[in-house]
């Protein structure tokens, strides 16, 4: 519980444990459980966060099942996935200065950087080979109490509740990151196969609100509804028309996207990419589909013919999750999520792992 003493500092009780999600049987028949941890003690340039809220993300089911080339969270001895945590921090390393206690604070994929690279002084940190991920190198926002770098903690802004700012810290700046990369521009197309599912959602909104025509593709009454919703000028329903390119091509002017931001992660999704895009079209590749199913491009023939880009995109940098969050202080970025208790963290993660999820699955750490 927090406390004002005179008006000046807020202090926390810190208890000793903590709950937290923690991956069982790591592998294809992986489940989840609820268990109790100890609360880790901050290094002297680390925040302490009790996180309110935390978004379950497709990777990290990626990385529970393990089906991505890289190492397994166990060898990093982590058993709590999570990257997309929202909360207060409670306590403060010893040469901490840029935070106070009682700061609302997010968690994102990226745990930290080197800060002395050319990709970190260009905005490309996440990209640093020093940037390792959290919820697979570091205990993730699936454990309420979390470390983070004091220097790569990202604030959250007033008017921003956690519910909305857990899902940002991913998917929002995710694909806010994508759509800035593509350069595309006001009035351009945007299409995005998985429009309704947790990046595309955000997607949808955040390229509308730079001015684009979005067309959203997905399958699904509840998906179209919430496509529609969102600003999707059309919707393709993957599972009501014989070729989705054909119609996507129709809906843009008869010359297809400007660019197609592919969030969805199926092969199927990869593969018709090319044939949405009109000359020039960019193919921005975001979802991630498990290692050695999907590929993204098209024959040499159809790339050269048609001046085709593929552009991938990992996630978010600082700077892109505070832009994406931004995006929702003002009232344009609005995540669609449905909240699970605590208790109920592994029946979110299973019901992600079905799929056709409509938005973000949600936990709240306090009921
Ligand atoms: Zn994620
Ligand atoms: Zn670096």
């Amino acid at each position: 519980m927090a406390t004002e003493t005179s008006g000046k500092t807020t202090e926390y009780e810190i208890p000793k444990t903590c709950k937290a999600g923690v991956v069982v049987n790591e592998g294809p028949n992986f489940h989840l459980e609820v268990e109790d941890v100890p609360v880790p003690e901050p290094g002297p340039n680390d925040v302490l966060i009790k996180l309110n809220a935390t978004g379950i993300c497709y990777s990290d089911i990626h990385y529970m099942l393990n089906d991505l080339p890289i190492p397994k969270m166990s060898v990093f001895g982590v058993r709590s996935p999570g990257h997309e945590g929202a909360g207060v921090i409670v306590k403060l390393g010893s040469h901490v200065k840029n935070w106070k206690v009682g700061d609302r604070a997010g968690i994102k994929p990226a745990y930290d950087a080197c800060f002395n690279c050319e990709l970190c002084w260009t905005g490309k940190e996440t990209y640093c080979e020093e940037s390792p991920q959290i919820g697979l190198q570091f205990p993730g926002s699936y454990q309420q109490y979390v470390l983070s770098p004091a220097r790569y903690t990202s604030k959250i802004p007033e008017g921003v509740d956690d519910f909305t700012a857990g899902p940002i810290m991913c998917s929002g700046s995710t694909i806010y990151c994508s759509l800035k990369e593509s350069g595309l521009k006001p009035g351009d197309w945007a299409v995005f196969p998985g429009a309704g599912g947790g990046v595309g959602h955000m997607g949808v909104q955040i390229a509308k609100a730079m001015g684009m025509r979005v067309v959203g593709v997905d399958g699904g009454d509840a998906k179209k509804e919430l496509c529609l919703r969102l600003g999707c000028e059309a919707f393709v329903d993957f599972t009501k028309v014989e070729s989705v390119a054909d119609e996507v091509v129709k809906i843009c002017d008869g010359k297809g996207a400007h660019g197609v931001f592919v969030t969805a992660t199926s092969g199927g999704a990869y593969a018709s990419a090319p044939m949405m895009c009109r000359i020039s079209g960019r193919i921005m590749c975001i979802g991630l589909p498990p290692a050695g199913t999907a590929f993204a491009g098209a024959d040499p023939l159809l790339m050269v013919g048609k001046n085709l880009h593929v552009i991938g995109t990992k996630v978010g940098s600082l700077l892109d999750t505070d832009k994406a969050l931004e995006f929702a202080a003002r009232g344009l970025l609005k995540p669609i999520y449905e909240v699970f208790p605590l208790a109920k963290m592994p029946e979110a993660v299973k019901k992600l792992q079905g799929g056709n999820v409509a938005g973000r699955l949600v936990v709240d750490f306090n009921s």
